[in-house]
Formats: C-alpha cells, sequence, structure tokens
C-alpha cells in the first residue's frame, strides 16, 4: 500500500454504484469495510450508495480494490 498525495483521492460513480448487486444479503458496501480511515460511509443506511469524505481520503485505493462494480473511481484536483 502506498499512500498517495492529497491531491488524488477516490470518489463514487453513482452510475455504477448498486449496494443490491454487490452486497445482496446485507446491502453493506465492502468498500466501507475495506477503508481503514473511515472516510466512506454509508449516510443513508444499508442498501444505499456510501459517500467518501473526500478530504480525509488518503488515496491508498483499498476501496477500488474491494469494489466488485468498479464503481471508486480516482480524481485528481489541481495540476
Ligand atoms: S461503492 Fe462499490 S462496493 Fe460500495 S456499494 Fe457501491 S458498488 Fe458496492
Ligand atoms: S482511497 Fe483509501 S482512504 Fe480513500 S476512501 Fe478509499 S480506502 Fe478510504
Amino acid at each position: 500500500m502506498s499512500v498517495q498525495s492529497k491531491k488524488s483521492f477516490a470518489a463514487i460513480d453513482y452510475q455504477r454504484c448498486d449496494p443490491k448487486t454487490c452486497a445482496p444479503d446485507t446491502g453493506l458496501c465492502p468498500a466501507v469495510s475495506a477503508c481503514t480511515h473511515k472516510v466512506i460511509k454509508q449516510l443513508d443506511g444499508v442498501f444505499e450508495s456510501p459517500m467518501i469524505f473526500q478530504d480525509m481520503c488518503m488515496g491508498c485505493w483499498d476501496c477500488i480494490a474491494a469494489c466488485p462494480l468498479n464503481a471508486i473511481v480516482v480524481k485528481h484536483v489541481g495540476t
């Protein structure tokens, strides 16, 4: 695991994200538990898409590895 620049962070692609597909039994987003920094949360409850507190994202990309639907993408800010 490498921690990258604060200028890169993870973001949810809400067109792809579907907790009913990736976690049909529990509705718990696997990427939430994968994020050891606890910056992804299902604020609206289970079976709802999570959100990422991007200011606190460490850019470790563990969430991307954990999402089976490729619904988490890397965003870059600045140049
Ligand atoms: S971000 Fe990925 S793992 Fe999490 S609920 Fe959406 S599709 Fe599932
Ligand atoms: S890149 Fe790492 S710190 Fe950022 S949301 Fe994903 S798992 Fe959490």
